[in-house]
């Protein structure tokens, strides 16, 4: 299974040279898993129960990638500020968490550079809240589910991943 951002320059069928029948995908707006909630986030976890409970997937990637807009839009978030858009600013707060250990941990980095280590930090809180999915804890748990993280850059053209 893989999680992507729904930027049109990175399309993982492209970038990983998928065929169909390789990965069941998931896109949206800066590659976001949010924490088990059947009331919003429906769309996403209904993907996720289909994959590992129906489709036997042994392995959830997601993937961050360089200039992610959505990324920017997070970071650039200010508290108080009235939101521009109806769905965008309030989806991309599901990675408030990693916005707040990047400040913490890098606060005088260029903010080019917070963004950076943000689309991989997000990532990283993607894949532990993939742990609040009962299934996916379960998967975890018998040694049947891998969980995996990955950057595109596809300005310099890399393709980092990691185990988590
Ligand atoms: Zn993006």
């Amino acid at each position: 299974m893989v999680f992507s951002c729904a930027d049109s320059r990175v399309c993982p069928s492209v970038t990983l040279g998928l065929q169909p029948g390789e990965a069941f995908t998931v896109r949206n707006i800066a590659n976001m898993v949010p924490s088990y909630d059947k009331a919003r986030y429906a769309s996403v976890g209904s993907a996720i129960e289909y994959a590992v409970c129906a489709l036997k997937v042994e392995v959830i990637v997601v993937i961050g990638h360089s200039r992610c807009g959505g990324i920017k839009a997070l970071l650039s978030l200010k508290d108080g500020t009235p939101d521009t858009f109806h769905f965008v600013e309030d989806w991309v707060r599901i990675g408030c968490p990693a916005k707040e250990k990047v400040l913490a941990e890098h606060a005088e980095a260029p903010f080019a550079d917070q963004c950076t280590l943000l689309e991989k930090e997000a990532v990283n809180m993607s894949l532990e809240n993939l742990k609040s999915y009962p299934f996916v804890k379960e998967g975890l748990e018998k040694g049947t589910i891998k969980l995996v993280g990955a950057h595109y850059d596809f300005v310099d053209g890399k393709f980092e991943t990691w185990d988590h």
